[in-house]
């Protein structure tokens, strides 16, 4: 191990009497370029930095003789350098670096492609440690791109085990960090290390011990030092099980929390009006599934009593969520409170508004639409300022908008008239999952008497929620769950489709535009990379090897281009990508609705809940490199209609036949199931929209283990028990007030 109090330390940075609270600037050998990537990753101390954990490893720990090399391996080598020079391919625009290394076994040679400075890294006579991938050409065996990291010279002749060093890089299990904000792994690894040795021992033990003896869980100041530079992958295991269960168990903590809190408040209870729903369901041109009745009776349930309703109403899409929306909105209007419901966008806005219209137009209502650009009320278009003044004077039963109508609640922001409500009894909101108690009291400030009151609360999603995952993040809200789809809905044909099957595909597509039908096409990224160096975050080429598939995935602007010059100049092409201003993005789906544009080339911004009937084919591109949810999600913006639909999953890797992900998509139809099974084939990765929640990694990677997940919220229920304000866990709650402002910041 490092002894950083030494006096010949090698690392700047331990110098001083560095603190956990010590800001990174302080920190030498940072320098304002890193500052600000770190920044960027909310890494903002020294305890930030340790606390930024490793997604994986590699295994570097085997170092073998030179004489044992096998082509086709990776392998680890150590030894001296014997001669390095740059070569200039002009023809190829590349640097080729050589190097040759000798250890007592023989001598190997290495290439490096471009990166020409590392002539000045290495000298002959260098000692180095060296990981990678053997290729031969013409029969000679060469060591290609291989990751490195020099021995210092007191330490190269010193006979085994004496003077042993240190290594960051190779001679050991290595970590892997995530590589963003363009941090290499090499340079985490670096920074990290000698910090972590000499600070690991100030860090505070979060979790209570009883805890972590029932569920046999490594102490902190271990599982840092493990997480980071494990002695075995079976010890970064167990460090890795502990902050997972402490990330559960704040999680935990903080979702059971809410519901407390809220469980304190008024609400205005709205009686159920049977008579009233019982015309409403006759009125229907359709039979409601009995799924549909259930979550509906659940809601208006919920409606009745004098707390707030926390309830999420989940089904996949085209389930029919929004008749049992529309439902409880005519309940509350008829006990004359008002509605209001809030989507993403505003083109969901205004396919809302229509719907609600469509569905309530033998009742009577008012329902006003308020978006960023314009507002309308009933059939009518209407001055902003006169759709405020029917909803603040409680005309208006229902208001239909982006989020803005939120925003617009904040008195602070004077330059536009607030929106206030005469008497707000629900908020219903589409596709946004997270919608605090904060944000519900304000709809209701300005209203009265009202104003103590927190309205209800409905919240829609067609993701489909695993178990384990609606137990902690979602656990302050109740569930509906529409699982089964309106009888007599066609089943969407989903397809494999190798490079191969290409061309007979595109004529297919033709073939269904000519009929008069429109067409998706989903690629995984806006741009093709343009080097790998971009792509991997610099060195690391081999230590994230495994990206490399992302750099043939097909990009949005590229897929474009090829379909307008190439597959199809005789059609109409549209682009949609989250690059694009929100105008412009608008102005797409606009074009493709009203049937201006034939094929839409997007990436997975066209996820959300977008209606287009019309639209009868959904092809993805690289469908491999996609979630299952996520590719249950796209084949969901098709067969919205009665016309016979098709969702193509185009794959890069031939033969990929076989990959078990997008045979389960063509089997199942069920977003619940496709969901668990997602889960349990490749974990939760960030399917289910981690971002959108500040959910931490770890917790977010265990979801999959239920028996952790389990454990991790009954023991946080039985703390909440005993100590409902966390008095006797003074760092627990600390740990959970850095959390809720997490997520508050989302
Ligand atoms: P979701 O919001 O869950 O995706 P919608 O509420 O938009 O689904 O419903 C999709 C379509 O199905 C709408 O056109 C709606 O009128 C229709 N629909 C809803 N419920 C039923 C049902 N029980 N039977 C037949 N059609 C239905
Ligand atoms: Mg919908």
């Amino acid at each position: 191990m490092l002894d950083c109090g030494s006096g010949d330390c090698r690392f700047d940075s331990c110098r001083g009497h560095m603190q956990l609270s010590t800001p990174i600037e302080e920190i030498a050998g940072i320098g304002p370029a890193y500052q600000n990537k770190l920044k960027r990753l909310n890494i903002k101390t020294v305890k930030d930095l340790l606390f930024h954990f490793p997604h994986r490893y590699e295994d570097f720990s085997n170092i073998i003789p030179i004489s044992q090399v096998e082509e086709g391996k990776t392998v680890c080598v150590q030894g001296k350098i014997t001669d390095i020079k740059n070569i200039r391919i002009f023809r190829r625009r590349l640097v080729l670096t050589e190097a040759l290394i000798n250890d007592n076994s023989g001598t190997l040679k290495i290439t490096w492609f471009n990166q020409p400075y590392l002539i000045n890294t290495f000298k002959k006579g260098d000692f180095v440690f060296l990981a990678g991938k053997m290729s031969a050409k013409k029969g000679r065996k060469y060591l290609s791109s291989p990751a490195y990291e020099k021995i210092p010279s007191q330490f190269a002749d010193s006979s085994e085990n004496e003077k042993k060093y240190d290594s960051f890089h190779i001679g050991r299990i290595i970590p892997v960090y995530p590589e963003t904000e363009g941090l290499s792994s090499r340079w985490l690894r670096f920074i990290i290390k000698p910090i972590l040795a000499k600070l690991k021992n100030e860090i505070p033990e979060s979790l209570p011990e009883k805890i972590k003896e029932k569920n046999n869980l490594l102490q902190i100041r271990e599982a840092i030092w493990q997480i980071h530079f494990p002695d075995s992958l079976e010890k970064a295991e167990k460090a890795k099980k502990r902050f997972a269960f402490e990330e559960l168990f704040e999680l935990s903590i903080f979702v059971l929390r809410e519901r407390m809190k809220l469980a304190k408040e008024k609400a205005p209870a709205i009686p159920m009006n049977i008579e009233l729903i019982k015309k409403f369901i006759e009125s229907l041109p359709f039979k409601l599934t009995d799924a549909q009745k259930k979550s509906a009776w659940q809601i208006l349930k919920d409606l009745e009593k004098p707390r707030p309703m926390n309830r999420l109403l989940e089904g996949d899409v085209g389930s029919g969520k929004t008749v049992v929306a529309a439902m409880a909105t005519l309940n509350v209007a008829a006990a004359g409170h008002q509605t209001a419901f809030l989507a993403p966008t505003e083109i969901l806005s205004k396919q809302h508004f229509k719907t609600i219209n469509e569905v309530l137009k033998n009742f009577n209502l008012n329902i006003g639409l308020l978006t960023g650009k314009e507002s309308y009320y009933g059939d009518e278009k209407i001055e902003r300022k006169k759709l405020l003044e029917k909803i603040k004077g409680g005309e208006a039963d229902i208001l239909i908008g982006t989020h803005a109508i939120i925003q617009d609640t904040d008195l602070l922001t004077p330059q536009k008239t607030p929106v206030q409500f005469n008497n707000l009894a629900l908020v219903i909101i589409d596709e946004q999952h997270r919608f605090g108690v904060e944000q519900r009291a304000r709809l209701c400030r300005g209203s009265g008497e009202q104003a103590k009151l927190i309205p209800h609360l409905l919240s829609m999603t067609a993701t489909p929620i695993p178990r384990t995952l609606s137990l902690t993040v979602y656990g302050n809200l109740d569930l509906s769950v529409i699982d089964e789809l309106p009888k007599g809905r066609r089943k969407i044909i989903t397809k494999i489709i190798q490079p191969k099957e290409k061309k007979a595909t595109y004529e297919f597509i033709r073939e269904q535009v000519k009929d008069g039908r429109q067409a998706f096409v989903i690629c995984p990224r806006i741009d093709p990379p343009k080097s790998p160096a971009e792509n991997l975050g610099g060195q690391d080429l081999l230590l994230d090897a495994r990206s490399l598939s992302w750099m043939d995935v097909k990009a949005v602007k590229q897929e474009y281009k090829k379909l307008t010059e190439e597959i199809f100049p005789d059609l109409k092409i549209g682009m949609l990508h989250g690059k694009m201003k929100s105008q412009e993005k608008e102005n797409a789906m606009t074009e493709f609705k009203e049937k201006i544009i034939d094929i839409l080339v997007s990436t997975s911004v066209v996820e959300v809940g977008v209606d287009i009937p019309n639209a009868s084919v959904m092809m993805i591109e690289g469908s491999e490199k996609f979630g299952l949810a996520q590719l249950h999600q796209f084949r969901g913006r098709v067969g919205r209609s009665d016309f016979q639909s098709y969702c193509f999953l185009f794959v890069d890797t031939p033969g990929i036949v076989y990959n078990r992900r997008l045979r389960a998509l063509i089997t199942c139809d069920n977003g619940f199931e496709l969901a668990e099974k997602d889960l349990a084939i490749r974990g939760p990765g960030d399917f289910t929209g981690q971002r959108q929640w500040g959910i931490p990694d770890l917790a977010m990677a265990s979801l999959s283990d239920t028996i952790l997940v389990s454990r991790a919220r009954n023991d946080a229920k039985e703390i909440l028990q005993k100590d409902p304000e966390l008095k006797k866990y003074p760092l627990l709650r600390e740990n959970l007030e850095t959390f809720q402002k997490r997520i508050h910041l989302e």
